[in-house]
């Protein structure tokens, strides 16, 4: 049976669309369960109906043409119950219909079972027969398991029939909109442009081509370079290999053959497609017929094809204009299958408005140097056909995570009225950057920023930030081809230190791993964010810590603003370790003449069994400083970056703040002073709530200080005390996040909650 499914949802993936995706479920459903009938009822979510969009068993021409209402007959009750419903003679149910033209009136087994893609009811997949029986567990089973598994391609056909509509030019406008989530608040309107990783076939997007005899001379050359190659590899391995696998270098050349792949791939560029994408189609459907094949040799052929499309992609991608050669347009709105840190640095910041990631949530990195950069984000939109969308003119909405491909003019200028009222607000804001951050009664918090990028310096210094309460040096270090040395990290360093001089510059240690890994140091474990991550490499590599700490100490020479600060740390001998490694820097410095000041040095809380040790590190340390972002994903066990589980990801969570509260305690005691960094501190009710707490500095991106400001000087430090107290004995996310809005609105402070947005 495994196989089967296994078969089944492989020939409907490489379906092309809608209408083949749903022929080819029924038809081969039909088949494996031995049934007279296998239909799909979809929703049609402007008529609030179902439709039959597929059959095969019933009257093929009903398909389009028969519908029902939500709750009519049993394919309606199979949605509304949400479960499957297994009748031996549907005809005698009370819920019965009888569709009219479709000619089931013979059948009388009936089980239908719900299609339901992220909680969305999309419709209900039936199998009928002739017989009067009831269908058997496993039948059943068969069906759910079915109908789980092909959900989200019916979701994705769905999606990518719309967009091909759009391109084609079939529809003008459509509002089509993709749910995704917030990385960064505000809102962009410009065209999409598809960034390709290297060598990921799957992701080349769709493009049209005005040169064909170029792109066909450019393919041709790519071509000859992945003969010689293979050539070559065949040549150099000849004597370790036995004769057959010799043979299989003969294959792959045979393969390239103009009358093969080659002859295919460029008759698709013929008829205008860039060469990479006529590439991706032809081998697209090659690796679908060969691993449909019963033959385990045959199936196995796929393989090589993949690999050969992989490899004539990379030679296609070589002689391609590389990233910083492409032109991006005015207001790009950047769209990848995964936005990495490295991307953002390598656009041009005046022609970049907007990002657009189909994996990764609100708290991935990538989305954190968003925020930082003020560029409105949004993640997670799974559904999004993203190499469908090249040149499609996008609203990228940060506020509620939504985009829109191409808009209605309506629509258009009704997020054009809320682009102004941003720049209203923001205007509005400009004036409190030499205001401190205090409150109606005289408390004074001090905020810091957040910095990774050294274009953040100048924007957090324009944004009156105090200090900086978080360098993550592992961006620097992302953007390269190799580890930086000594020299270049200690030039990198002193420019965050000597633009905050005499400010406070906390700089943390190397912490990749995680969603950060290097390009050249990869780490491949199946659970990265449990894994080999922050203090634990770097104390496995004391050569790359100590490297680090040394340009650390000698970019701050003469300056002393530097703070250490020590990431994903989970037991005190970590502490002992690199406080060592830190003195064994200084003292190697000074032995060689340098004038190096002990610099301040902090733990990093976020994980749980840091929060139960804060004492024994605050007894070690100078300074406490609290990572909410980690320590949310691993208090709540949800990953930052899984946009499944996005919305399980909250910060106001009741079991997140008793640990905020319960860590500021406990680092008091000790008399050392605790901070923020995670994004926490960047949301005004967050800001208001760790400042009622008593958190000593919050730090956080430079777009946000400014409201927070504004947020912590429109309220006293007795209301906030109150507030801290009302919400902290709260069970229910939901009244808590009420909560902090309405009392935002109470002050007056209700501009800095999201704007509306038009449903
Ligand atoms: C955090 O975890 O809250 C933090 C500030 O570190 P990062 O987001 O870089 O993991
Ligand atoms: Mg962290």
């Amino acid at each position: 049976m495994l196989e089967t499914l296994r078969k089944i949802v492989q020939e409907v993936n490489a379906a092309p669309d809608l209408e083949s995706v749903l022929d080819v479920i029924v038809r081969r459903v039909q088949r494996a369960m031995r049934t007279d009938v296998c239909s799909i009822y979809l929703i049609d979510p402007q008529r609030e109906r179902y439709v039959l969009m597929a059959t095969q068993g019933l009257n093929r021409k009903s398909v389009g043409q028969v519908s029902l209402s939500l709750d009519e007959g049993v394919v309606g009750m199979v949605g509304q119950r949400a479960e499957p419903i297994n009748l031996e003679d549907a005809a005698t149910h009370s819920a019965f219909t009888y569709l009219k033209g479709t000619g089931e009136k013979k059948f009388h087994a009936f089980l239908g079972v719900p299609i339901i893609h992220h909680r969305t009811l999309l419709g209900v997949l039936v199998v009928q027969q002739k017989l009067i029986r009831k269908f058997d567990e496993s039948e059943e089973a068969f069906m759910v398991t079915m109908s789980a598994q092909l959900a989200g391609v019916i979701a994705h056909a769905e999606a990518t029939g719309s967009i091909l509509q759009i391109s084609d030019h079939t529809k003008t406008e459509s509002d089509r909109k993709f749910e995704g989530v917030s990385g960064c608040i505000g809102v962009a309107i410009g065209p999409a442009v598809v960034m390709t990783p290297l060598a990921d076939l799957n992701g080349v997007p769709d493009r049209k081509i005005d040169d064909i005899k170029a792109e066909v001379a450019k393919f041709k050359s790519a071509l000859a370079q992945v003969r010689r190659d293979i050539k070559r590899v065949g040549r150099s391995l000849a004597k370790r290999l036995r004769s057959e696998e010799r043979e299989l270098f003969d294959v792959y050349i045979r393969m390239l053959d103009d009358n093969a792949l080659a002859g295919e791939i460029i008759s698709r560029i013929k008829e205008g497609s860039w060469a990479q994408g006529a590439l991706r189609q032809v081998i697209g459907e090659h690796v679908q017929q060969f691993s449909m094949m019963d033959d385990p040799y045959l199936r196995e052929r796929a393989t090589d094809i993949r690999d050969l499309g992989r490899r004539m992609l990379t030679c296609l991608q070589e002689s391609g204009p590389s990233l910083s050669e492409i032109e991006f347009p005015e207001n790009t709105i950047l769209v990848a299958d995964e936005l990495t840190p490295a991307m953002l640095g390598e656009v041009p910041t005046e022609k970049l408005i907007g990002l657009l990631s189909v994996h990764g949530s609100g708290n991935s990195h990538a989305a954190i140097l968003a925020r930082s950069m003020g560029i409105p984000t949004v993640m997670g939109v799974v559904d999004l056909p993203y190499t469908r969308i090249e040149g499609l003119q996008v609203i990228l909405d940060g506020y509620s995570g939504r985009v829109f491909v191409n808009p209605s003019l309506d629509l258009i200028q009704c997020y054009r009225d809320i682009i102004r009222e941003e720049n209203e607000v923001n205007a509005g804001l400009e004036g409190l950057k030499e205001l401190p951050a205090e409150t109606t009664d005289g408390y004074r918090m001090p905020l810091w920023v957040n910095t990774g990028l050294i274009t953040d310096v100048a924007r957090s210094l324009d944004r009156g930030a105090e200090g900086i309460g978080l360098y993550r040096t592992e961006i620097p270090f992302m953007i390269r081809d190799f580890f930086p040395s000594e020299q270049d990290q200690m030039e990198t360093y002193r420019k965050q230190l000597e633009a905050f001089a005499p400010r406070p510059v906390t700089m943390r240690t190397l912490d990749i791993g995680g969603d950060k890994p290097l390009p050249y140091f990869p780490i491949e474990e199946d659970n990265p964010f449990l894994g080999w991550r922050g203090i634990r490499v770097t104390l496995d590599h004391p050569e790359i810590f100590l490297v680090q700490i040394r340009a650390m100490l000698r970019a701050a020479e003469g300056l002393n603003n530097l703070r250490i600060m020590l990431p994903m740390v989970t037991s005190v001998h970590e502490v002992d370790e690199s406080t060592k490694l830190i003195a064994q820097a200084v003292e190697e410095l000074r032995e060689e003449g340098h004038v190096i000041n002990q610099p301040l040095i902090g733990v990093m809380v976020e994980v749980p069994a840091a929060v139960y040790q804060v004492r024994r590190f605050a007894r070690r340390v100078d300074f406490i400083s609290v990572g909410s972002n980690d320590l949310t994903q691993y208090l709540l066990a949800v990953d930052r970056n899984n946009p499944r589980v996005a919305s399980l990801y909250v910060p106001y969570h009741p079991a997140v703040l008793k640990a905020l509260q319960f860590i500021v305690h406990e680092a008091h005691k000790e008399n050392v002073s605790v901070s923020i960094c995670g994004e926490m501190a960047a949301d005004p009710g967050g800001a208001i709530l760790l400042m009622a707490m008593g958190y000593d500095v919050l730090s956080m991106n430079a777009t946000n200080l400014p409201k927070v400001k504004f947020a912590l000087r429109g309220i006293s430090f007795d209301r906030a005390r109150e507030l801290l107290n009302q919400i902290i004995v709260m069970d229910d996310v939901d009244k808590i996040h009420m909560t902090l809005r309405n009392t935002l609105k109470e002050l007056g402070l209700g501009q800095l909650t999201r704007p509306t947005i038009p449903d």
